[in-house]
């Protein structure tokens, strides 16, 4: 299946809320949502009441586009989940922020989840001292994860870098002058920030 590459804003628009798909412009008054928040297309402001397989069908979509991730592996993720012990909503969430797209992104090494999946692709990143470049490899705690000697000296990192926010959640650390960041637990509930009613995609995948 083809990874969307139309508007990125539509998807917000289409789910009602902000998905934080485009970096710094998300945290400005440029945000379409602050304009117009209303689903996008002809009818998009007269939409009516959804049923419950309808709420169940923008919860699932909701999620799967702020993390960026294809329909396939987002149900590989629930069946993952589903087969671990404890809640398999909280599994699948804690799945899903354990990428190495997500986690890059969470240490501030890239303004979307978007870039930090391209970065990730182009190999600008080692786990543990070993180049990867597949977004979607889960870490776990210990993992080190670090830009790659090659590229610390590029534009785009350094900028980075002198821009970096430190915070980030709980359950990572991050130190941008060595470009270099932590698992030390792992992902919480909590620590997620997007509203999400994980048991209403349960239901929809456990129908
Ligand atoms: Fe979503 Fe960001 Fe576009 Fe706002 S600016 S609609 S949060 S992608």
């Amino acid at each position: 299946m083809a990874r969307y590459t139309g508007p990125v804003c539509r998807l917000c628009r289409r789910e009602g809320t902000k998905l934080y798909l485009k970096g710094d412009r998300c945290y400005t008054d440029k945000c379409a949502l602050n304009r117009r928040n209303y689903a996008p297309g002809q009818h998009g402001q007269s939409r009516s009441k959804l049923t419950n397989h309808g709420v169940q069908l923008r919860e699932k979509q909701k999620v799967r586009r702020y993390y960026g991730v294809l329909e396939g592996q987002f149900k590989q993720y629930y069946e993952m989940a589903s087969k671990q012990p404890g809640v398999t909503g909280e599994n699948f969430l804690k799945l899903l922020e354990s990428r190495i797209d997500n986690v890059v992104y969470r240490l501030g090494l890239a303004t979307s989840r978007a870039e930090a999946r391209q970065l990730v692709v182009h190999g600008h990143f080692s786990i543990n001292g070993k180049r990867v470049n597949v977004p979607s490899i889960l870490i776990s705690v210990g993992d080190v994860i670090e830009i790659i000697e090659k590229s610390r000296s590029s534009a785009k990192f350094k900028e980075l870098v002198e821009n970096h926010k430190s915070s980030v959640p709980q359950w990572l650390s991050v130190d941008p002058e060595n470009m270099q960041g932590r698992v030390i637990a792992e992902p919480s509930r909590e620590d997620i920030e997007l509203p999400i009613e994980e048991h209403l995609i349960v239901e929809w995948y456990s129908k």
